[in-house]
């Protein structure tokens, strides 16, 4: 029988921690994430989710990846774009999710990758959307997508708390985008605070182990990505184990600082490797 908590109600019992993984596109990269699911898996986390691509390739491995993780015996969410999805194609997602045992969903729109036309267009236009078709056809606990340092597709940063306190709104709780200085946080969720939005924010915390990766990624998102960490990775040179323990660190440090802020939850990137997720848990007292 598979784990059929709400993370709504874990939420409630206590800080709870949880892994991102990332959906695999070839089976080299299925069989590393059988391995990393298993290790984590042992740490008994909340919940793990799986992520879910919008421009198609990475959209099919999704489900199987999450039976996978109800398998183990740990609550497992989908994230899933509405992005070019019809409102069918939507409902038969669900549905076979439900039929698996799935109780939680993050619901996103998502972005399709710049250039892409081959993609024809939904019947959704923002992730508020699917939060709606969700709790229509279910009673899961649902998540939404925050950026605490602001969207950069905002046109103000007005626009941008209205949009999030909107969304914030309609789900049951939020995960954020990684980010590296505690006090974006703390200031977004005052500034939900203030516009009566009580909504949990999970802390998303990223170990920088990828220089150029991540500095794309934070490029892409918005996400400062601060002088000093880039500086200590870098005179690390190609010593891969230096740079873990640096990422590791970096990580454990921000992680005690939002648990000081008191975040409801932590919920780690973990570019599908165990290390250093598994040791940052184990640093923080979670796992
Ligand atoms: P919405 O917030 O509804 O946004 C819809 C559109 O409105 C966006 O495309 C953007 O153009 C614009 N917009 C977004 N936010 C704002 C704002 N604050 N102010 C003004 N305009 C705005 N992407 C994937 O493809 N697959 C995933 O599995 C996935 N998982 C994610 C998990 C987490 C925890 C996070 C934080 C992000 C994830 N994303 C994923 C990326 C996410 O979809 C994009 O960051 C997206 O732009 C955020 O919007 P949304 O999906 O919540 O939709």
């Amino acid at each position: 029988m598979p784990p059929m908590a709400k993370i709504a109600d874990l939420l409630a019992q206590g800080r709870t921690l949880s892994f991102e993984f990332s959906a695999p596109r070839d089976p080299e990269g299925e069989q590393r994430l059988m391995r990393t699911l298993g290790r984590l898996a042992a740490l008994k986390p909340a919940f793990m989710s799986v992520t879910y691509g919008a421009g198609g390739s990475s959209r099919g491995p999704t489900p199987e990846v999450v039976r996978h993780i109800l398998g183990l015996g740990v609550t497992g969410m989908p994230h899933l774009t509405c992005v070019s999805h019809t409102r069918e194609e939507i409902r038969g997602l669900l549905d076979a999710y439900a039929e698996m045992g799935v109780q939680n969903l993050l619901a996103l729109h998502g972005d399709l990758p710049e250039g892409t036309t081959e993609m024809p267009a939904g019947h959704f236009t923002r992730a508020v959307d699917l939060v709606a078709l969700a709790r229509l056809r279910t009673d899961w606990s649902i998540g939404v997508a925050a950026h605490p340092e602001g969207h950069p597709k905002a046109s103000s940063p007005a626009d941008d708390i209205e949009h999030h306190a909107q969304k914030l709104a309609a789900a049951d709780f939020a995960i954020t985008q990684f980010f590296f200085r505690a006090e974006y946080y703390e200031r977004f969720v005052a500034t939900m605070v203030a516009r009566g939005v009580r909504t949990p924010v999970i802390a998303g915390i990223m170990p920088p182990t990828n220089i150029e990766g991540i500095g794309r990624m934070a490029a892409l998102n918005g996400t400062e990505y601060p002088r000093e960490i880039l500086a200590r990775l870098e005179a690390a040179g190609d010593d891969v184990d230096a740079r873990r323990e640096i990422a590791t660190e970096e990580a454990t440090r921000l992680g005690e600082q939002l648990l000081a802020a008191g975040t409801p939850g932590l919920h780690i990137y973990t570019m599908n490797f165990s290390e250093p997720a598994r040791t940052i848990a184990r640093n923080l007292g979670l796992a």
